[in-house]
C-alpha cells in the first residue's frame, strides 16, 4: 500500500522517495540556474492554457505530479536568486536555511507560545538577541520579532507606535515619511486607519536624505494647529538608491519632540555587518524600532523579516490579548510567548534557519558575503565612470548602483535619454538573460542595479553591461534610419 488516502499518508518508502526527488531538484536548480534565463515572461492566457482545471476529485500518482510541478511551475517563476537578478531587492538565499525551512515544516513546529514549543521560542529570543546586539540595541529592555518580511515588520512597528504615543485615541496623530520611504509604510498607515490628512511626506533633498528642516518646520505647523505628531519613519538603505537618511539628527528632533523614531532598515540594514556599512549605518541604534528583512541581504529565504524594538514592553502592552483558551499557558515572564508580541497567533519556525545557517557558516561569512556587494557595486561604479557611453547617475551605496546610457559622443536630449534607457531595460528583459530593469530619479529614467547576491561576479555585470551597450547602438541605428 503506497497511500492511505483517508490518513493523508504515503508509506515509509514512497515518503523517501518522494522527499528524496524533491532534495534532488533542489540542488540540481541550485548548481544550473546561473545557466538558466532568471527571466520569466509569461501571460495569464499562456499560465492559463497550462493550469486551468477543476479541483480532481481522483488521485494522482505522486511523482507525476512532482515531473509536472517541475516542469511548468518551477520553471515558469523569476530566478530572484540568479546572479543576473539586479531588479527590486534580489534574494540570494542559500541551502542550510532552505533545509531548515523543510526541517520546520516537516515538524510542523508551532511558533507561537512557549508551552507548545519552548525551543523555538527560546531560538527566537537568542538569534533577536544576537540581532539587538549587532545593531546596538539595549540587550536587556530590548526585543523583537520574526515577522513573513518588512512589510509586516513595519505594520507591526507602526502599531507599537500608535499604541504607545497615541493609546486610544488617534485622531490628532500626523506620522511623518519622505518620499523615498518605502510603499510598505503608507499601506501600513492605511491598515492602521489613518486618513489622508495624517499623513506628511517630506521632500528629500538632492542626495534622497530626509531634508530635517522641512520635517522640523513641518512639525512646529503641526502643532500650531493643535495636531500630535507621533511617528517619524526613516530609511537605512531606501530601495531606489540605498541611500541612508541622517539617523542621528532625524533621532534627535524625536526625542526632542516626544516622537516615536521608526527605522525601516528592510533593505540596508543587514549592512550594519560589514564595516562600510556601520560607517553609514551610524544612529541606527537610536530607533524606538527597527525593521529589517533577512529574506534580502541577509540571504534567508521567503518568507522572513524582523521587528527590534528598543523596549520589549512595548510590543506585549500593543499585543497582548487574553482569550480564556490560553489562559493555561501564560507561564512565567521570560518565557516568551511570540503571539503577545505580533499579530500571528500560529507561527512558522523561522528562528530556525537563521540560527542553523549563521551556526553553519558563522557570522564572518556573513559579513564578507555583504562587503562583497558593497565592494561590487563601488567595482563597478569605476568601470562605468571610465567609459564613455556610461553616466552613473547615483554612486554606489549599500551595494546599489544607478545609471544610465549617456555616450559623450552622441548629443541626446533627455527624452531621448529616457527613451533609450527605457528601450535597454525592455530588450535585456526580454532577452531573459538579465532582469535589469528601470527607476525614476528626479524625472530621469535609469538603469538600477542592485547587488547583494554573493553569487554575482563582476565578469556577470560586464556581460550585462556589453549586452546593454548592443542595444543603445541598435537603438541609435534605428533613429539614424529614421531621421
Ligand atoms: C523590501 C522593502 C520593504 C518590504 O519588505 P517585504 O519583505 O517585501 O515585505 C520595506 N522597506 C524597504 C526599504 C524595502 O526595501
Amino acid at each position: 500500500m503506497q497511500k492511505d488516502f483517508v490518513k493523508l499518508e504515503l508509506s515509509k518508502e514512497a515518503m523517501k522517495t518522494f522527499g528524496y526527488q524533491i532534495v534532488d531538484a533542489i540542488v540540481e536548480h541550485h548548481h544550473t540556474q546561473k545557466e538558466k534565463p532568471p527571466v520569466a515572461l509569461k501571460s495569464r492566457e499562456e499560465m492559463d492554457s497550462i493550469f486551468l482545471e477543476e479541483a480532481p476529485e481522483g488521485p494522482m500518482d505522486e511523482k507525476e505530479v512532482l515531473d509536472f510541478v517541475l516542469d511548468k511551475v518551477m520553471t515558469n517563476s523569476t530566478l530572484i536568486s540568479h546572479p543576473k537578478m539586479y531588479s527590486f531587492v534580489p534574494g540570494p538565499s542559500n541551502f542550510i536555511s532552505v533545509m531548515a525551512d523543510a526541517l520546520a515544516t516537516g515538524y510542523n513546529v508551532f511558533s507561537g507560545g512557549w508551552v507548545t514549543s519552548p525551543s523555538a521560542s527560546e531560538l527566537e529570543i537568542i538569534t533577536i538577541q544576537w540581532l539587538l546586539k549587532m545593531f546596538g540595541f539595549p540587550q536587556k529592555m530590548g526585543g523583537g520579532i520574526f515577522t513573513s518580511g518588512g512589510s509586516m515588520a513595519n505594520l507591526t512597528a507602526l502599531t507599537t507606535a500608535r499604541r504607545i504615543k497615541c493609546g486610544q485615541d488617534f485622531s490628532k496623530a500626523v506620522i511623518y515619511l519622505s518620499d523615498q520611504a518605502h510603499s510598505s509604510n503608507i499601506k501600513a498607515i492605511r491598515v492602521l486607519g489613518f486618513k489622508k490628512e495624517q499623513i506628511r511626506i517630506i521632500p528629500t533633498d538632492i542626495e534622497f536624505k530626509f531634508a530635517i528642516n522641512k520635517l522640523k518646520s513641518c512639525i512646529s505647523r503641526d502643532r500650531l494647529e493643535g495636531l500630535h505628531p507621533f511617528c517619524v519613519i526613516a530609511t537605512s538603505g531606501t530601495t531606489n538608491t540605498g541611500t541612508v537618511d541622517p539617523l542621528s539628527k532625524l533621532a534627535k528632533v524625536c526625542k526632542e519632540e516626544d516622537i516615536w523614531f521608526h527605522i525601516d532598515g528592510a533593505y540596508g540594514g543587514a549592512a550594519i555587518l560589514s564595516p562600510k556599512g556601520k560607517k553609514l549605518l551610524k544612529g541606527i541604534n537610536k530607533a524606538d524600532s527597527l525593521t529589517i528583512d533577512p529574506h534580502k541581504w541577509m540571504f534567508q529565504p521567503y518568507e522572513m523579516g524582523c521587528l527590534l524594538v528598543r523596549n520589549h514592553k512595548h510590543l506585549s502592552h500593543t499585543f497582548t490579548e487574553k482569550p480564556e483558551y490560553l489562559r493555561d499557558i501564560e507561564g512565567n515572564t521570560s518565557e516568551i510567548n511570540f503571539y503577545d508580541h505580533g499579530i500571528q497567533l500560529t507561527r512558522r519556525f523561522r528562528a530556525l534557519k537563521f540560527y542553523m545557517s549563521i551556526k553553519t557558516f558563522g557570522l564572518q561569512a556573513f559579513r564578507d558575503a555583504i562587503s562583497y556587494g558593497i565592494d561590487l557595486a563601488e567595482k563597478v561604479e569605476s568601470h562605468l565612470r571610465k567609459s564613455k557611453s556610461w553616466e552613473v547617475v547615483f554612486p554606489a551605496t549599500l551595494a546599489i548602483i544607478n545609471f544610465r546610457f549617456n555616450s559623450i559622443r552622441i548629443e541626446l536630449s533627455e527624452e531621448e535619454l529616457d527613451e533609450i534607457n527605457q528601450y535597454i531595460s525592455a530588450k535585456v528583459v526580454a532577452s531573459r538573460e538579465a532582469l535589469l530593469v528601470t527607476t525614476i530619479l528626479q524625472g530621469q529614467v535609469v538603469l538600477r542595479m542592485c547587488l547583494i547576491n554573493p553569487r554575482t561576479t563582476f565578469e556577470d555585470v560586464k556581460d550585462t553591461l556589453a549586452q546593454c551597450r548592443k542595444f543603445a547602438n541598435q537603438f541609435l541605428e534605428k533613429k539614424k534610419v529614421l531621421s
